[in-house]
């Protein structure tokens, strides 16, 4: 890693909390420089992003069961109408003969 300050190159240890920059005696905070704080912003930063995407597709999702509800509805409603015209059929030939 890198001193925020100057940018020279410093040797830590991973156990080490609080060091100071042998260059500038600039004092670092292992602990926000960490590859583990660094993955758990990454990290948090994912799943929100992760959360919010899942967020839209389940809506999206939601919508499309909605949708296909809706269209399964007039399926039956064109069935009854096809059924109840071939019922009506043989009445409307009989009224004209
Ligand atoms: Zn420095």
């Amino acid at each position: 890693m890198k001193c925020p300050n100057c940018g020279a190159e410093l040797h830590t240890s991973p156990d080490q909390e609080v060091r100071f920059c042998q260059y500038c005696g600039h004092k670092i905070e292992i602990k926000d420089y960490t590859p583990e704080t660094m993955a758990g912003a990454v990290y948090g930063i994912g799943k929100s992003i992760i959360k919010e995407v899942s967020k839209h597709v389940e809506e999206n999702k939601e919508y499309n069961r909605k949708q296909q509800e809706e269209r399964r509805k007039y399926d039956w409603l064109w069935l009854i109408v096809g059924l109840l015209a071939l019922a009506l059929l043989p009445f409307l030939f009989r009224l004209q003969g």
